[in-house]
C-alpha cells in the first residue's frame, strides 16, 4: 500500500500497539523489537481505546506473551495522550483521559514520539470506536433501543458524541507531529443486528428527529423492529412460521420497509461521522492522512458489504485497514452464518448454506 496523497513514496508497513506495551517493556525496546522483527515504518498506535485486545495487556484467559509483565492488567481505557480541553467545549465529554494504573501521568503519544521519529517511524494515532461505561456523562450519549432504554453503545446522531470525536481528532491532529489518524468502528446497524439477537436500535430523541426529516414514518419504523425482534427470537422456542422462517422474514420486510430506510438513516450517520473525521484532520492539517479500520465482519457479512461500499468511501479516505487477522475466515465467520440460522434461515442448516455463502462473497475457504 502506497500513501499516495501524502506524498510519501515508502509503503506503509504497521503494526498495532498500545501504551502498555510501551509502558511494560520501554520505548526503545518495543520498537528495536518492532524494527528487527517485522520491519515496519509505522505504528497504529491506540491512543484512545476503550477495548482491552487494542488497549490493554492481554484479555484474562488468553495467554500471555512471551514478554513484558506476566500478569492480567486492570485495564479501563480512555485517551492515552493529554485532552486538550480547548478541543472539547461542543461536548459535555471532558474527562476521559485513561485512569489505568500502570500507565496513569503519563502523555504516551508525546513520549513515543520523538523516538519514533529518531527511526524515521511514523505514528498513526488510532483511536477505536467505544466508550467506557466509567466515563462521567457516557449513559447520557447511548443508543435508545426499541423499547426506549439506553443500550452500551454510543448514538452518532447525539451531539455530545460527535463533537467529543471530532474534537479528539482536532486535538490529535493539532497537538501532536503524526502522520495520521487511523479511526475504526465496529458496528452494524439495527437491521442484521436484530436478525442476530440484538434488541433493535436507535430510537433517541435525535434519531427519531433525523428519522422524520428523512419522510420515515418513525412509528412504523418502531413496530417494524418489535415484528423483526419477535421473529428473531421465534426460533427459541416459538412455532414455526406457517410458511417457514425465510418466507416469514420477508413478509415481515414487505409489511414494514421502514425497517431498511431506519437501517439506512443509522448506516448515513455512521458514515456522516466519518466524514465529519475525514475533513476535520484535514482542516487541521492537510498533510495528515485519514485510514480506516475496516471491520472483519464487513468481509463475509453480505449485507455489510453491500452497505460498505468501497468506492464511494473513497470520496473520504487516504487509505484503509481491513481487518485480516487469523480467526476472521474461522470462528468468526462460522458464528455469524449461524446466527442466521437461529432467524432466516432457521429451516436449514449452515452445513448446507455455508457453500453457497461462499460463492456469493467471492472467497473460497475451508470447510465449515
Ligand atoms: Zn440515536
Amino acid at each position: 500500500m502506497t500513501n499516495e496523497r501524502s506524498g510519501r513514496e515508502r509503503p506503509l508497513m504497521a503494526i498495532q500497539v498500545g501504551a502498555i506495551s510501551f509502558a511494560d517493556e520501554g520505548i526503545p525496546r518495543v520498537l528495536d523489537i518492532f524494527q528487527e522483527r517485522a520491519g515496519i515504518n509505522a505504528l497504529i498506535y491506540a491512543v484512545y481505546t476503550y477495548t482491552r485486545g487494542t488497549g490493554g495487556r492481554q484479555i484474562p484467559g488468553h495467554s500471555l506473551p512471551d514478554h513484558g509483565k506476566q500478569e492480567y492488567d486492570e485495564f479501563f481505557g480512555g485517551n492515552y495522550a493529554t485532552t486538550h480541553p480547548q478541543y472539547y467545549r461542543k461536548t459535555a465529554i471532558k474527562d476521559f483521559e485513561a485512569p489505568d494504573e500502570a500507565t496513569r501521568g503519563t502523555d504516551w503519544l508525546d513520549a513515543v514520539l520523538p523516538e519514533a521519529q529518531k527511526r524515521n517511524i511514523d505514528v498513526y494515532a488510532w483511536a477505536v470506536e467505544r466508550v467506557g461505561a466509567h466515563v462521567p456523562g457516557a449513559p447520557l450519549l447511548m443508543q435508545r433501543d426499541v423499547f426506549g432504554r439506553p443500550n452500551g453503545s454510543p448514538c452518532y446522531a447525539n451531539p455530545d458524541y460527535r463533537y467529543w470525536m471530532l474534537g479528539l481528532m482536532e486535538d490529535y491532529a493539532k497537538s501532536y507531529p503524526i502522520a495520521g489518524i487511523q479511526w475504526g468502528s465496529e458496528r452494524r446497524g439495527p437491521f442484521e443486528s436484530t436478525i442476530l439477537g440484538s434488541v433493535p436500535y436507535c430510537f433517541c430523541e435525535f434519531c427519531l428527529a433525523n428519522g422524520r426529516a428523512a419522510g420515515i414514518d418513525v412509528e412504523r419504523a418502531r413496530q417494524g423492529y418489535e415484528a423483526l425482534y419477535t421473529f428473531a427470537r421465534s426460533t427459541r422456542g416459538g412455532a414455526r412460521p406457517r410458511d417457514g422462517y425465510y418466507v416469514q422474514f420477508w413478509r415481515i420486510l414487505f409489511r414494514y420497509p421502514e425497517i431498511l430506510q431506519w437501517e439506512k438513516l443509522w448506516f448515513d450517520q455512521q458514515q456522516a461521522l466519518h466524514k465529519g473525521i475525514y475533513g476535520t484532520v484535514k482542516a487541521a492539517d492537510r498533510n495528515k492522512t485519514v485510514g480506516w479500520h475496516v471491520w472483519h465482519q464487513i468481509s463475509f457479512s453480505p449485507y455489510l458489504r453491500a452497505e460498505w461500499d468501497f468506492a464511494a468511501l473513497r470520496r473520504y479516505s487516504d487509505w484503509i485497514k481491513p481487518v485480516l487477522y487469523n480467526n476472521c475466515a474461522g470462528s468468526r465467520y462460522h458464528d455469524h452464518l449461524a446466527g442466521w440460522h437461529r432467524s432466516a434461515f432457521a429451516d436449514s442448516d449452515p452445513e448446507k448454506t455455508y457453500r453457497f455463502m461462499y460463492d456469493v462473497l467471492g472467497i473460497d475457504e475451508a470447510p465449515y
